[in-house]
């Protein structure tokens, strides 16, 4: 497995020689490659949880039109055909979570370019706006005075939040962001009855409490931008109601979760969704009970978030891969993903 870095110099030299370029013309793979966005724009000193931005709208716009020229893009009404057939080089662009952003910057570049997009939604983040545990834990970390926080019970040592001086390597993240990190990392880990109280004590112990509600005032789309963007053709699916880990909940949690999500979808659309994207998406963060939940209430297709692209052949319909685009990735990553999925996807 190559790291971060041997990949874009990889990726830079593919693209240097050429070599990206001959493959996409000699059609070097075959099957679905699906790109995942949260967040579109700059995070610039924003609060909430910077890893969230996928692309700048200007990187944004380049990568579309590239995928435009090499790609069949399609949303879920073909995943049935792309699925079952052998041949051919389709790739997906879908978003998670329902960030304001997506309407705001993404939704006019994929107007004007008249290119499709899938927007997997928690739809309890567009009928009552509250700031999700990433961006919260962000928020708490990044709105601190304190220079260390020591949340005792829950971390052994204390942590450093303070941002990076000149002294600090450019290269390896700030002490701030390397904190949000490793909470964010501890979180998930976590059974569902612990996360608030983890989530109390860390407010406590920073000295801001939780995040307030009006944080997140715009920071969703609302139905009506939804709708618009139904009508100009982009297509949506399903993202929980409130974005838990799944897999971390009881049955009929996750009954209840999913269900929710189908039952608002199809009273705010008019139809039923048949795509899903899994929180989080990692193999551990979905189950069995996950799985039948979705074919009980009407999901055909659900979608993970580990990386990796849909070979042509038998599919499992309940964990189409999916692959990361973040904001460090220059073209020649995207150049990369498309001719190489095998190694960057
Ligand atoms: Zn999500």
């Amino acid at each position: 497995m190559l790291c971060a870095g041997k990949k874009d110099l990889f990726a830079s030299t593919l693209d240097k020689t050429g070599c990206n370029r001959m493959m996409l013309a000699a059609g070097a793979w075959s099957g679905l490659l699906t790109l995942n966005y949260h967040r579109i724009g700059e995070p610039g000193a924003t609060l909430f949880d910077r890893e969230l931005w996928s692309a700048t709208l200007e990187n944004f716009e380049q990568q579309v039109i590239f995928l435009k020229t090499h790609f069949d893009l399609i949303g879920p009404d073909d995943l049935y055909d792309v699925l079952q057939s052998d041949r051919g080089r389709f790739a997906m662009i879908t978003f998670d979570d329902g960030y304001r952003d997506n309407y705001e910057l993404a939704f006019p570049t994929l107007q004007d370019l008249n290119v499709p997009a899938t927007f997997f939604l928690s739809t309890g983040f567009l009928d009552h706006p509250r700031v999700p545990w990433w961006d919260e834990i962000s928020w708490i970390i990044r709105s601190s005075s304190c220079p260390f926080i020591h949340i005792e019970g829950w971390v052994d040592n204390p942590i450093q939040i303070t941002a990076a001086t000149e002294n600090d390597s450019p290269d390896t993240p700030s002490p701030i962001d390397a904190a949000v990190h490793q909470l964010l990392r501890l979180y998930k880990s976590l059974s569902i009855e612990q996360t608030e109280p983890f989530l109390n004590q860390l407010g406590e112990t920073c000295g801001t409490g939780r995040a307030p509600e009006s944080v997140a005032d715009e920071l969703w789309m609302t139905w009506d931008m939804v709708r618009e963007m139904r009508d100009a053709g982009m297509f949506f699916g399903g993202h929980t109601v409130q974005h838990p880990i799944l897999a971390s909940l009881p049955p009929e949690g996750q009954d209840r979760e999913i269900g929710e999500c189908a039952r608002r979808l199809e009273e705010e659309l008019g139809e039923r969704c048949a795509t899903f994207s899994y929180p989080v998406g990692r193999p551990e963060t979905f189950d069995e009970v996950t799985r039948a939940c979705l074919i009980e209430h009407g999901f055909q297709w659900s979608f993970s978030y580990y990386g990796g692209y849909q070979k042509s052949g038998p599919a499992d319909n309940l964990n189409l891969p999916r692959t990361p685009v973040e904001i460090d990735m220059d073209l020649s990553r995207i150049h990369s993903i498309a001719a190489l999925p095998q190694l960057f996807a």
